[in-house]
């Protein structure tokens, strides 16, 4: 999924682990099942972004956009 850099910052990332007051860390949400803000894609502070254009790219754990 090709996105804006801040809308990727407003999705969750798969592979954070934040942990929560009384949980282990290996919750990625809260009890509600709402995303923790500590849980949110980093966007290009990650190592696995992939940078499309200056404000656009995608989790490199994805396929690449429009590739089958
Ligand atoms: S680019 Fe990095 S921080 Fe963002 S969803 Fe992928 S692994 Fe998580």
């Amino acid at each position: 999924m090709l996105v804006s850099v801040a809308a990727a910052r407003t999705k969750w990332c798969p592979m954070a682990r934040a942990d929560e007051a009384g949980r282990s860390s290996g919750v990625n949400r809260a009890l509600n099942g709402a995303p923790l803000d500590r849980s949110m894609c980093l966007g290009t502070g990650c190592m696995l972004w992939i940078e499309h254009d200056y404000d656009h790219g995608y989790c490199g754990f994805t396929r690449i956009p429009g590739v089958a």
